[in-house]
């Protein structure tokens, strides 16, 4: 850990099941949770990780050898003829695949496997003698549950007889609430109480009431997944047909799976996972046979004939190792946090933004933290908040540095603003950022200027503004780390494409504050050459249509600072004034008169090749939504314009749209 701060290992394993004792109770006990079942889960892992490399700090009494909490005292209590247990989990193809070649080698032979649902909600033991039900008990720590039976018998999904000839039958399940049932619950008057913050938790909170006639009332249901005690029969899917004969429900979709259905079956629950009528968490795959399931045993806490496949969690734990500070092109200064690496949705990161200051600062994440991680809208990582019970002593706030790490200059940050700024155009990484930009694929597309090599560039003293690599020989070039004769050759006939780039490209290249790739493409015909930057005024482009004051403001005053004179002339020098844009031939007239703005992320396509095919059809792309657009073409993602165009009424289309108008069929990605 890069400040020494950090808790040893029993210290750690110590808090660790404070915390989830904790929780535990919060859950199972008061039905009202204090953390995420994510981060629940994801402490438990590491909990569980930690207990395996240092075996002489296992413990019993650890969460993870434990089943549920003890029952609360409110109810009698129900020793369980045969254990309640939890389920292991799996949250991959791969891990199912390891569980079940664990258990073909367990039973000598490939098991008959049965897929169900994983109903989120919470198990119920029935016992019926002579056909009556004489108790219905919680789960609770898995050998003691909670007596509910008066309450159970309200379920009205609960059979209070049954018409069997065994003096002893018990039928296991879950009880739970569905979402109609909750989503009302919720909405329905909630006479002082907090509202229930999942089904699962309002199934349970309903169920342990001190009044029957209350369970009565919350509409709760009951699923049949297990006969433990009744006749004898030799494969569970058949006892699930016995118990459906009784009068219980049994989850539809439950059913005998083949090895390459379960995966698929596995799939397609994934894509499917939010269509159901009551919540799910998974699927369970259990040994068909009840043979292989005495074979296989259980350990204290769950079966080995049975497993959880769980959805991949969104969220997960992870220890915070640094909190470090990046510069943006413009010179924005933006804080990022540094961390063990992670599996998240899907992935593994190690780094994540903070965004800002005041983010960082209401968040109070520290070096040394446990943190939970989540990504958002599934791609890009976020850190959420800080494990507090996990914080080590000594973890201090993190403090806003007042110099730019890479120049040393005062940062800034203006009146009422929340981004602070490093002021110098000249610092190190800034420029590293402004060249990668000058090289990218839609500025100058310069083949083999990457983020290391720009790096190298500017570390080594070669380039202290872009347009230095125009002045870079082979000599340079070629004293860089890393670079061959084959990377040499790339780099200089990267370059030297570069020199004959269209105009508006160029425009892009150099970074000018709001000057995106569409702006350049609506100034670069009014410059003619780049040499007219040094010429024109904020009132040449104010007049064209989607630009602003602002942008104009900066595009004429580029000139004007030391860094954008300095980089006019080195390009000027280098014999680069831009190519004149050369019209392309049209394909179509079908978008004449049309003005389209683009926004958000659209699938398959880049920006840049959606405006250059709006442009072949003869439309016009411009930079904002005003009254003269006529359409806004939207991605995914798109916010301010998004809105701008509702308010205006302007009409929102998305690609198919605009194929639609250009006169029916795809377009082409790009
Ligand atoms: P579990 O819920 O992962 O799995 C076991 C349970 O699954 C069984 O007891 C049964 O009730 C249920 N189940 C549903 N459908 C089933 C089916 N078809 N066949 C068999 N069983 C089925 O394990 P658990 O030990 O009950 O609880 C762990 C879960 O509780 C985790 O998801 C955890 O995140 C959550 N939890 C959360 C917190 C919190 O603070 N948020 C605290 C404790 C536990």
């Amino acid at each position: 850990m890069s400040n020494g701060v950090g808790l040893d290992a029993g210290e750690r394993i110590f808090r660790l099941r404070r915390i989830l004792d904790q929780a535990g109770i919060a859950y199972y006990a008061l039905d009202s949770p204090i953390m995420s079942d994510a981060e629940y889960d994801s402490l438990l892992a590491q909990l569980r990780s930690l207990e395996e490399t240092h075996p002489e700090l296992a413990s019993s009494d650890s969460p993870t050898r434990r089943v549920g909490a003890p029952p609360v005292r409110t109810f009698e209590e129900v020793r369980h003829a045969s254990g309640m247990l939890s389920l292991d989990n799996v949250f991959s193809p791969e891990e199912f695949e390891s569980w079940l070649a664990r258990l073909t080698r367990l039973l000598g032979r490939d098991p008959e496997l049965f897929f169900e649902l994983k109903i989120d909600g919470l198990a119920l033991a029935l016992r019926y003698e002579e056909g009556i039900l004489t108790s219905a008990a919680t789960r609770g720590d898995g050998n003691v549950g909670e007596d509910v039976t008066a309450n159970a018998i309200s379920v009205s999904e609960i059979p209070a007889r049954i018409a069997t000839t065994e003096p002893v039958v018990e039928v296991r399940g879950e009880l739970y609430m569905s979402k109609r049932a909750f989503a009302e619950l919720n909405a329905s008057e909630l006479g002082g109480r907090a509202p229930f913050a999942n089904p699962r938790n309002a199934a349970a909170g309903s169920l342990r009431q001190k009044d029957p006639s209350i369970t009565r009332r919350r509409n709760l249901s009951f699923f049949a997944y297990q006969l433990e005690v009744g006749p004898a029969i030799d494969h569970h899917h058949q006892a699930l047909a016995f118990l459906t004969s009784l009068g219980f429900a049994v989850e539809p979709h439950a059913r005998v799976v083949d090895r390459d259905g379960v995966l698929a079956a596995l799939a397609e629950l994934a894509a499917n996972r939010h269509g159901f009528e009551y919540e799910i968490d998974g699927a369970v795959v259990k040994a068909d046979r009840i043979e292989d399931r005495l074979i296989a045993g259980s350990t204290a806490r769950a079966p080995r004939w049975a497993i959880a496949y769980k959805f991949p969690p969104e969220e997960q734990t992870t220890v915070l190792e640094a909190i470090e500070i990046s510069i943006g092109k413009s010179g924005k200064v933006t804080p990022f946090a540094v961390f063990s690496p992670v599996r998240v949705s899907g992935s593994v990161v190690s780094k994540a933004t903070l965004h800002n200051f005041d983010q960082l600062a209401a968040k109070d994440v520290r070096v040394g933290d446990t943190v939970v991680i989540r990504k958002a809208g599934d791609v890009i990582p976020e850190v959420l908040y800080p494990v507090l019970g996990l914080r080590p002593e000594g973890a201090s706030p993190f403090v806003v540095p007042k110099a730019c790490p890479s120049c040393g200059s005062a940062l800034v940050q203006g009146s009422g603003e929340v981004d602070v700024f490093c002021p110098n155009r000249f610092c190190p990484d800034q420029l590293v950022q402004r060249l990668i930009h000058f090289g990218s694929r839609d500025a100058l597309d310069i083949d083999g200027l990457g983020e290391q090599r720009a790096a190298q560039l500017v570390g080594m003293g070669f380039v202290t503004i872009p347009s230095d690599i125009y002045r870079l020989g082979e000599r340079e070039l070629s004293a860089l780390p890393g670079v061959k004769e084959k990377t040499l050759r790339r780099l200089m006939a990267g370059i030297e494409a570069s020199r004959s780039k269209p105009l508006a490209r160029l425009v892009f290249a150099l970074a000018i504050d709001g000057v995106g790739l569409q702006v350049a493409e609506i100034v670069a015909p009014v410059l003619g050459r780049l040499s007219a930057l040094a010429t024109v005024t904020a009132a040449d482009l104010e007049a064209l249509p989607g630009i602003g004051p602002a942008i104009a403001g900066s595009l004429a005053s580029f000139r004007l600072d030391e860094y954008g004179a300095q980089l006019l002339q080195g390009l000027f020098e280098a014999g680069i004034d831009g190519a004149p844009e050369v019209p392309s031939e049209p394909l179509g007239t079908e978008l004449a008169g049309l003005t389209f703005v683009i926004t958000g992320t659209l699938p398959g396509l880049s920006r840049t090749r959606a405006a250059a095919l709006i442009a072949e059809h003869g439309g016009k792309v411009a930079g904002s939504v005003s009254a003269q657009t006529s359409y806004l073409l939207a991605g995914e993602g798109g916010g301010s314009k998004l809105r701008r165009a509702e308010e205006l009424g302007v009409p929102v289309i998305g690609l198919d749209g605009l194929a639609r108008i250009v006169g029916g069929g795809n377009l082409p990605s790009g």
